[in-house]
């Protein structure tokens, strides 16, 4: 089939999107509108700048990004190669990655070309520099997280039990009231009891919605592969302390996940000029929210007018 070119996007809902919406709707337009297309020649160079934007990467998104790429490679070479690693292994190629990327910001060209296999450090793009004491702290976390992977409850259950791969760090959509809404499972496997566990490898601080996200995983689960939710069991194995909470399916978290969804894809429809073609209205329509000090840590700085609202280091 032909690669059709569309002007919008495809409209589509994630837990992620649906964080950006919340967080700023200046920086949603930026992210899912601005940048479409900007991966091709014949696009207009604001949508290539967008587009360009879009994949730099903060230093603690880097990380997480990082960790859970190199957990998922090693569950797989586990067990589709027989291929064992350590922790300190993993520590090293962690520190490699991220010192990809910071050649790359150091020279961007190979970013500015193909920014999606290229990424840079928005740190290092704004303000010429990593935060040192970011840096340190990081740097410290790389060996816990990778010794806590292997320590972790989902390892122990894995490596000691016959279990049935079913997902790893997959992209996985359904279709919830017509719209296509995006599901990453970091480990889908069952047990030999017939039970499914979903495990969410998490890099940073506990919040409460970690347990709401792992609802809409619950439900593709039991969608998609017609599992009662008496089956399916869910996992936050939180890779800095070394501690997993583990739980079942609850109605009212079920619920609260269907009305933020509905209210949230309500909200996104509310700044579509076309429904149908998802067409965005203006870029003034999307309220900055400089809030927090979020600003600093967003890749959109430089085409966001809303940087006057805060002390810029910008040169
Ligand atoms: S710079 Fe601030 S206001 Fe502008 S898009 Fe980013 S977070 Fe939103």
């Amino acid at each position: 089939m032909a690669f059709e070119i569309k002007p919008f996007p495809e409209f589509s809902w994630s837990y992620s999107r649906h964080k950006t919406f919340a967080s700023c709707k200046r920086s949603y337009y930026y992210t899912y509108y601005a940048g479409h297309n900007g991966w091709l020649r014949g696009s207009s160079e604001a949508q290539k700048h967008a587009y360009r934007l879009k994949k730099m990467q903060t230093l603690p998104l880097a990380v997480g990004q990082i960790v859970h790429d190199l957990l998922a490679k090693t569950i797989q070479d586990m067990y589709q190669n027989n291929r064992h690693t350590t922790a300190e292994a993993l520590q090293q190629r962690a520190r490699q990655l991220l010192n990809d990327i910071y050649k790359n910001s150091v020279q961007p060209g190979a970013w500015f070309e193909r920014p999606s296999k290229n990424p840079i450090f928005q740190e290092m793009y704004y303000f010429k520099q990593l935060d040192k004491t970011l840096l340190s702290y990081y740097n410290g976390l790389l060996l816990p997280y990778f010794e806590n992977f292997f320590a972790s409850q989902t390892m122990q259950t894995i490596t000691q039990q016959a279990v049935t791969f079913k997902q790893l760090e997959d992209f996985s959509y359904m279709k919830i009231d017509g719209t296509k809404v995006y599901v990453v499972l970091d480990l889908l496997y069952v047990d030999a009891t017939q039970n499914w566990h979903i495990t969410d490898w998490k890099t940073g601080k506990p919040s409460p919605e970690d347990r709401e996200q792992l609802m809409l995983y619950a439900y593709y689960v039991h969608e998609h592969y017609q599992v009662p939710y008496a089956n399916i069991q869910l996992h936050l194995e939180y890779l800095t302390t070394r501690s997993c909470e583990t739980f079942t399916v609850n109605e009212k978290m079920l619920a609260n996940i269907f009305y933020l969804f509905e209210q949230s894809t309500l909200h996104m429809k509310g700044l579509m000029a076309d429904m149908i073609e998802n067409e965005p209205l203006a870029e003034e329509d999307f309220d900055p929210q400089p809030t927090n000090g979020k600003c600093m840590r967003c890749n959109y700085l430089e085409i966001c007018n809303a940087q006057d609202y805060f002390p810029s280091n910008l040169g």
